[in-house]
């Protein structure tokens, strides 16, 4: 087993959990903490197999991910609920308590990022009319990117479209990115506060930040998820004339957003999967475009580590988490290929193995593989709102 460390739920007995909901546009996840049972149902709003009748919408879902969850741990009492919010606007700079005007703010949220807060709130909606009795704390993604810097998070749009209309980078990932960098600082018996490190998510959605003295100083996703590295299914950065020029052609506002989310990225390129075992098999066995899928990926990942090096004018560690970051050990390497001269040398040994420290003794810039755990850092942030407010 690698050792990798993770979130562990300070004074809650054995009896007692904390119910994270994770809602996605189709599909919720829910766990209990510390337990780490958990239930995710998917094709939410979707006829079910066969044709037949699905779950209908996330109120379905949550009564049903919550009745499996409580035979699974029936004598467990809930001590409390935390919702993961994608978006929090410049409104939520930290987790918060949900009453019935912070889910008024969330609602109008959605503006900001209409693919993905509606569902948190459907998430929200569901469990506080089930779960009427038990606190419920938002947790945003955005949250830990508020401490941006204006040089990062203004986009070159006039400076009213930020003023008037909201529209600047926020940043995304940040439950993790906070979890990782603080568990990367701890691997390596330093204060975070101290520290420079670029983490760097990759899961079906990617993302880096650099995190300065244990603040978020900049992020390569902006005002959408859309935004940065090459993904599964998104393009990451690209030329807004390219969008301009789609435009012009005649696609449609539905396509291009069908096009730029579901069906580019390491799955467009490839013409195949975006899920990257997949790509792996494909490429050993000669598939020239998975391989060069592969290679767009890794290529985009180590310019944005040079990027973010540069912003924070140095770096002590370079931090790997997310599905592809924590498993794909080939990735690692290819992503960190030549790069000894920023002083990063990758241990090829303990890379293969999968250890979390994956660097050479003498590298300048530690390498670290970290456990994402969005849903152990959402249990803890959610109990520490409700002891601030003395309510746990
Ligand atoms: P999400 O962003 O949906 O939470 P994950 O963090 O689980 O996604 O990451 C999903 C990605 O991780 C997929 O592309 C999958 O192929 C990749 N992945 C998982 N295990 C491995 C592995 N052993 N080797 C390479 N890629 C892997």
């Amino acid at each position: 087993m690698p050792d990798r460390a993770s979130t562990v739920l300070r004074g809650v007995a054995e009896d007692e959990a904390v119910l994270v909901v994770n809602a996605g546009s189709s599909s919720l996840k829910m766990q209990l903490l510390p337990q780490r049972q958990h239930v995710h149902i998917e094709r939410i709003g979707e006829s079910g197999p066969g044709g037949g009748p699905g779950v209908a919408d996330h109120g379905e879902a949550f009564r049903i991910a919550l009745a499996r969850l409580r035979e699974q741990a029936p004598s467990v009492r809930l001590l409390a609920c935390g919702h993961r919010v994608v978006h929090g606007g410049e409104h939520f700079r930290e987790p918060v308590l949900i009453d019935d005007s912070v889910q008024e703010v969330i609602r109008q949220l959605n503006r900001l990022a209409p693919l993905h807060n509606p569902a948190g709130l459907a998430g929200i909606e569901a469990a506080r009319s089930e779960l009427s009795d038990i606190p419920h704390v938002a947790v945003f993604d955005t949250a830990f990117h508020a401490s941006l810097p204006e040089q990062a998070y203004l986009t070159g749009l006039p400076y009213e479209y930020y003023t008037d209309h909201g529209i600047r980078n926020y940043g995304f990932h940040g439950t993790n990115h906070d979890h990782v960098s603080r568990q990367a600082a701890g691997l390596l018996g330093r204060h975070r506060d101290e520290l420079s490190l670029i983490t760097l998510h990759l899961g079906n959605g990617a993302s880096a930040a650099a995190v300065k003295h244990g603040r978020s100083f900049d992020t390569s996703m902006g005002f959408t998820p859309l935004a940065g590295l090459l993904m599964g299914t998104r393009t990451g950065d690209l030329d807004p004339g390219i969008i301009l020029h789609l435009l012009a052609d005649g696609k449609s506002l539905l396509e291009l957003d069908q096009l730029l989310n579901r069906q580019s990225g390491l799955k467009g390129l490839s013409g195949r999967s975006n899920d990257m075992r997949d790509l792996r098999r494909a490429a050993a066995a000669g598939d020239r475009r998975a391989r060069l899928a592969i290679t767009v990926y890794a290529y985009r990942v180590k310019k944005e580590i040079g990027a973010l090096a540069a912003a924070m004018d140095g770096l002590d560690a370079v931090v790997f988490t997310g599905g592809i970051g924590e498993n794909d050990a080939a990735i690692r390497e290819e992503i960190l290929q030549g790069m000894d001269w920023l002083g990063i040398e990758l241990d090829n040994e303990r890379n293969l193995a999968g250890n979390s420290l994956v660097s050479t003794a003498t590298s300048r810039v530690a390498v670290l593989v970290v456990k994402a755990d969005e849903e152990g850092l959402i249990a803890e942030q959610t109990l520490a709102v409700l002891r601030a407010a003395g309510a746990a």
